[in-house]
C-alpha cells in the first residue's frame, strides 16, 4: 500500500491498514520509545492505564498475542504492580486479554468461531443503537456524525492512518452513544475493540475493504430520520466487513509493548 496515495477507506481497521500504520519500515510512522520519560504515556490510575491499553488495541499497536508483561507495563507506566494487574484482569473479563496460568497475559487472539460472534453480537446491539439515531434524527447527531467523516478523511488524506482507523472505528460507538443507552454504547466500544483484534487476525478478502461510503450513507439516511433503512445498512455494512475476512490466514507478530505504547512521533 501506498501511504502517499489512493488510501483504504475500510470502517473497521483492515489488515491492510493496519500495516499502512503500525509495520513500515525505518523512518515511516515509528514509534518513540521509552527511553525519555517525557514519551511514557501518562496514566495516573488503572483507569487510565485501560484506557491506554484499550486504545492501543483498537488502533491496533497491540496486535493479537502480543505478551502483556507486568513488568513492562508496570516500567511502561511507572505505576504498581497491584494497579497493572487489576487493569490485565479487567481486560480479560472484557475479552480483550487471555490470562493462562504461569504463562501471564496476552492480547487476546480470537478465532474463527468467536469472530463470528462478536460480528453477530455488533450486528444484534447496532442495528437497534442505528435505528434508534435514525428515529431521533437529531440535527447535532447528524453534525456530530458528519464531523467524524469529515475528520477521518482529513487524517487519511494526511496519511495519519492510525488516528483514521480509530476514528473509523470509533464512528460505531459515536452512533451507541448517540443512541442515549450508555450500556449499548459500553458494549459497542468493547466489540468494536474485539473487532480490531480479528481483523488483525484474519486477513481481508478483498484486499482493501472500502466501507467508508456506508458511513456517509448512514448519515444521509439518519438526516433524513429513515430509521428502518438505517437500521439495515449497519447490519449489511457490518456483514459485509465479516464476509470479507479470510478465516485461514492467521497473522501474528511480535511487538514490543513499551515502545508500542510510546506516544507516536507526530
Ligand atoms: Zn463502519
Amino acid at each position: 500500500m501506498d501511504e502517499g496515495g489512493a488510501l483504504p477507506q475500510d470502517c473497521a481497521q483492515s489488515a491492510a491498514c493496519r500495516e499502512g500504520a503500525v509495520h513500515k519500515g525505518p523512518g515511516q510512522n515509528r514509534l518513540v520509545g521509552v527511553v525519555h520519560a517525557g514519551n511514557r504515556p501518562r496514566a495516573r490510575d488503572a483507569a487510565g492505564v485501560h484506557e491506554h491499553l484499550l486504545a492501543a488495541i483498537v488502533d491496533q499497536r497491540l496486535p493479537p498475542g502480543t505478551r502483556l508483561t507486568e513488568a513492562d507495563l508496570v516500567e511502561t507506566f511507572d505505576l504498581g504492580r497491584r494497579v497493572v494487574g487489576e487493569v490485565l484482569h479487567r481486560l480479560a473479563w472484557e475479552g480483550l486479554v487471555t490470562i493462562l496460568p504461569n504463562r501471564g497475559a496476552r492480547v487476546a487472539s480470537p478465532d474463527a468461531a468467536e469472530a463470528r460472534a462478536i460480528f453477530a453480537a455488533r450486528r444484534a446491539i447496532e442495528a437497534g443503537t442505528a435505528e434508534a439515531v435514525a428515529r431521533a434524527g437529531d440535527p447535532a447527531a447528524v453534525a456530530a456524525l458528519s464531523e467524524n467523516l469529515a475528520e477521518e478523511g482529513r487524517l487519511r488524506a494526511a496519511g495519519r492512518l492510525r488516528e483514521a482507523i480509530r476514528l473509523s472505528g470509533g464512528f460505531h460507538v459515536l452512533v451507541a452513544n448517540l443512541s442515549g443507552n450508555p450500556i449499548l454504547a459500553g458494549a459497542v466500544r468493547l466489540l468494536v475493540a474485539r473487532t480490531s483484534l480479528v481483523i488483525a487476525l484474519f486477513d481481508n478478502r478483498g484486499g482493501l475493504a472500502c466501507w467508508h461510503d456506508d458511513h456517509a450513507s448512514f448519515v444521509e439516511l439518519v438526516r433524513r430520520r429513515r430509521h428502518r433503512a438505517a437500521a439495515a445498512l449497519m447490519r449489511h455494512h457490518l456483514l459485509e466487513i465479516e464476509r470479507d475476512l479470510r478465516l485461514d490466514r492467521p497473522r501474528r507478530e511480535a511487538i514490543d509493548i513499551r515502545s508500542a505504547l510510546a506516544r507516536p512521533l507526530a
